[in-house]
């Protein structure tokens, strides 16, 4: 018998994530990303079940657009971060990869190599400071594509900092620096929208959207899950209960004795950990299910096991009980919480030891 712990993935759940961002922006294409290995999804999986209905995938570099073309996924891709070396513009041009480009040196490569991109997404900084040009250079990087002659379409596209803080007016101020270079350079296509904007922002209609988080059904948000969003949350991971132990009060569990029994109670211990992805720093009371009976996490994490307890000591666990660890009845989004993270990072840092099953 295999480990039992799986990460059960509803591909449906991703598709109908996707038109759900769609029918928020009725005007705009959608670019479905599916960067990081669709967020611990698994990429290839998730991109071949969308392939007939995206309109284009976003994957953050080119190693990663390749992997796609190489399990026949035949719709554009865009790479977020751009290339990193001039040699990448030809394989964009011969793949069909359209490009992000962020500063004057990949649009020097682009030029010099000469390679045909369908579309390149310039990107402009409007408060992120991470990637992007400023204005002098953004007008500068449009000007010099539309002339160059071999792009057939240049988007302008900016990415927020704060969209997940609805109280927060960053995401004000970038729309309107945005608008106001966009108005400069003669109002060309755009793309702003995260998973956040998608949901709660005014955007420009008419552009391209950017679904990432919401894909596979996680909130953006700290204070609301997928669910209540009107996601599906697309993974859910559950293991079993592998051993089966009686404490007394005052007995300690697991490494640093981090969880002392106050009274008589049953201990299971469950195949997960950190060496799968489970977050180490999760606490005493982090949310589980045993046989769809609410339980809690007692004890430190350890890399192949966690220990969790009912919560009606009444009832006894049995070997071999399934345990959800998220993604049906508990929120990946409390669990994140309880780790001083986000659902994103519990997704995507899974590792390859959880089996996927795809559904
Ligand atoms: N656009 C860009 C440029 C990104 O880097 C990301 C993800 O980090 C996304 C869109 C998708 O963001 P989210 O997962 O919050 O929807």
């Amino acid at each position: 018998m295999a480990r039992p712990l799986i990460a059960t993935i509803d591909l449906e759940a991703i598709k109908e994530n996707y038109r759900f961002s769609k029918k928020l922006h009725p005007t705009c294409n959608a670019l479905a990303v599916v960067k990081s290995d669709a967020y611990g999804h698994g990429a290839v999986n998730v991109a071949a079940y969308l392939d007939d209905v995206v309109d284009a995938f976003a994957v953050a570099a080119i190693e990663e657009a390749i992997e796609l073309r190489e399990a026949n996924i035949t719709s554009p891709i865009l790479l977020l971060e751009g290339v990193f070396e001039q040699s990448e513009w030809p394989l964009c041009e011969e793949l069909g990869f359209w490009s992000v480009i962020e500063n004057r040196v990949q649009l020097e490569w682009l030029l010099d190599s000469g390679s045909q991109i369908e579309k390149v997404f310039v990107k402009l900084d409007t408060g992120m400071h991470r990637l992007g040009l400023d204005q002098e250079g953004t007008e500068y990087v449009v000007k010099t594509l539309k002339d160059s002659g071999l792009v057939k379409e240049v988007v302008l596209m900016t990415h927020f900092s704060c969209a997940d803080d609805l109280s927060n007016l960053e995401t004000i101020k970038q729309l309107a620096l945005f608008e106001g270079v966009n108005q400069s350079i003669g109002s060309i296509p755009t793309s702003v929208a995260n998973s956040a904007a998608i949901m709660k922002w005014t955007v420009p209609e008419g552009g391209w959207i950017r679904p990432g988080i919401m894909l596979y059904g996680i909130s953006p948000f700290a204070d609301v899950s997928g669910e209540q969003l009107g996601l599906k949350p697309a993974m859910k991971l559950t293991s079993k209960v592998i051993s089966v132990r009686d404490v007394e009060a005052g007995d300690a569990i697991g490494y640093g004795q981090t969880y002392k029994a106050e009274k008589p109670h049953q201990i299971a211990t469950v195949a997960v950990g950190y060496g799968d992805g489970y977050p180490r720093s999760t606490q005493n009371g982090t949310p589980v299910m045993i046989s769809g009976d609410s339980g809690e996490l007692v004890g430190r994490v350890s890399m192949d096991m966690i220990t969790v307890k009912l919560s009606n000591q009444e009832r006894a666990v049995q070997l071999g009980e399934e345990v959800e660890l998220w993604g049906g009845s508990v929120p990946v989004e409390e669990v994140a919480l309880m780790a001083g993270t986000i659902g994103y990072e519990l997704v995507t840092r899974m590792t390859k030891r959880p089996l996927r099953v795809y559904t």
